[in-house]
């Protein structure tokens, strides 16, 4: 599975073997040495260091996003690398960032042991996303995309599903499972 989410929901619903395109949001990373920190400690140096205001009603959007007042920005006490001092930075890759290549990589050769590839609910705007569906249809794998927009990769799609990914994999995910009678017969769902 990959995923182009940074929120580490994937692992909690259970999923063991989940690539983070774009990194993870509870994970901090030291610009000089690399080591990764866990938000939540960096988290407490902030508020060690600082005095921030109570969030405002519905303040902290689900992708960790928060609108902070412009003068802010020059009261920041910023915590620094707990191992070396150095910059720390949100292990995400931001809008204008590159997905380190060694990710890119981990994620080809899982699509070129699949037998085909299934995108659900990406408009696959953005390369990163979007050059796994292009890989796959140059392997000639197949390619199903859910989504109730259109898409980038439409034209490479064997097959396109314009719905919500929520109610359309819960019913799929019923008929895939084994009737009665089969039950110990090795039926499975693909992940
Ligand atoms: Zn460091």
């Amino acid at each position: 599975m990959i995923t182009q989410n940074v929120d580490g929901l994937h692992q909690r619903a259970g999923s063991a073997r989940v690539v983070d395109l774009h990194g993870r949001v509870d994970r901090v990373r030291c610009l000089s040495c690399a080591t990764l920190h866990e938000r939540g400690s960096v988290q407490a140096l902030l508020a060690a260091d600082n005095n921030f205001p109570p969030a405002p009603p519905g303040g902290v959007r689900p992708d960790g996003d928060r609108e902070v007042p412009q003068e802010w920005l020059h009261q920041i006490t910023l915590p620094q690398c707990p191992r070396c001092t150095g910059e720390l930075m949100p292990d995400v890759v931001f809008f204008g960032g590159a997905v380190p290549a060694n990710r890119v990589i981990t994620c080809i050769d899982a699509l070129e042991r699949a037998d085909a590839l299934l995108a659900i609910g990406s408009s696959l705007v953005v390369f990163s996303g979007f050059r796994f569906c292009r890989h796959a249809h140059r392997l000639g794998r197949q390619l199903a995309i859910i989504n109730p927009g259109v898409t980038r990769a439409d034209a490479l799609a064997h097959l396109r599903l314009r719905s919500q990914a929520g109610p359309l994999l819960a019913a799929t995910l019923a008929l895939l499972e084994p009737a009665p009678e089969c039950v110990g017969g090795g039926a499975g769902v693909a992940g």
